[in-house]
């Protein structure tokens, strides 16, 4: 009796959640939501507004993957930060809940290299691309080595659709968000 009860109720417990997925699936098919990943400038020093432009490229370039600015005080997936060291990033791609940093080192733009292709570039990290050196000005992901005369901030072809191949199956959240809870949090 009691068992029959309990297969009756997961029997109805999986007709709901068919229904669900079901029901996303069939939405999905009209209108293919982007994954939005947050940054937080807080610390970006002089380079906030190049960041800007950077994030504004790759959100004209893609559309698998929304960049958008947190919100002050809100937890960002991504922190962009100030330094004086060479400029470098976390090797992505992130997903929301996740962790990336971007360092606009000043080193580079002393030396006079393009502080939006610096900042496009480093998100292009952020966004799954490796280096691709060395390369044509054409190329974003060729970086310092296209010279200090590039000032090109758009990913080419290749490099626009690798990073919409990264976001097209984004993996589900109960997967990506591996949370790290504090013994005093
Ligand atoms: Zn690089």
């Amino acid at each position: 009796m009691f068992r029959r009860t309990v297969t009756v109720m997961v029997a109805f417990v999986l007709a709901l959640v068919g229904g669900v997925v079901g029901g996303s699936t069939a939405a999905a098919d009209v209108h293919v939501a982007a994954v939005t990943i947050t940054y937080d400038d807080s610390r970006a020093g002089e380079f906030v507004d190049a960041v800007a432009e950077g994030v504004a490229i790759w959100n004209d370039s893609v559309s698998n993957v929304r960049i958008e600015r947190a919100a002050p005080g809100t937890r960002a997936d991504v922190r962009v930060v100030a330094d004086d060291g060479w400029p470098r990033a976390t090797l992505g791609p992130v997903f929301p809940g996740g962790s990336g940093t971007v360092w606009m080192g000043r080193q580079a733009v002393d030396q006079g290299y393009s502080v939006v292709r610096i900042a496009s570039h480093e998100f292009g990290h952020i966004l799954g691309l490796p280096d691709m050196k060395p390369g044509p000005c054409s190329s974003l992901m060729s970086g310092s080595s296209a010279g200090t005369s590039c000032t090109n901030p758009n990913p080419d072809a290749r490099e626009a659709a690798w990073v919409e191949d990264n976001y097209a199956n984004a993996p589900a959240p109960a997967e990506r968000e591996l949370v790290v809870v504090g013994w005093l949090d």
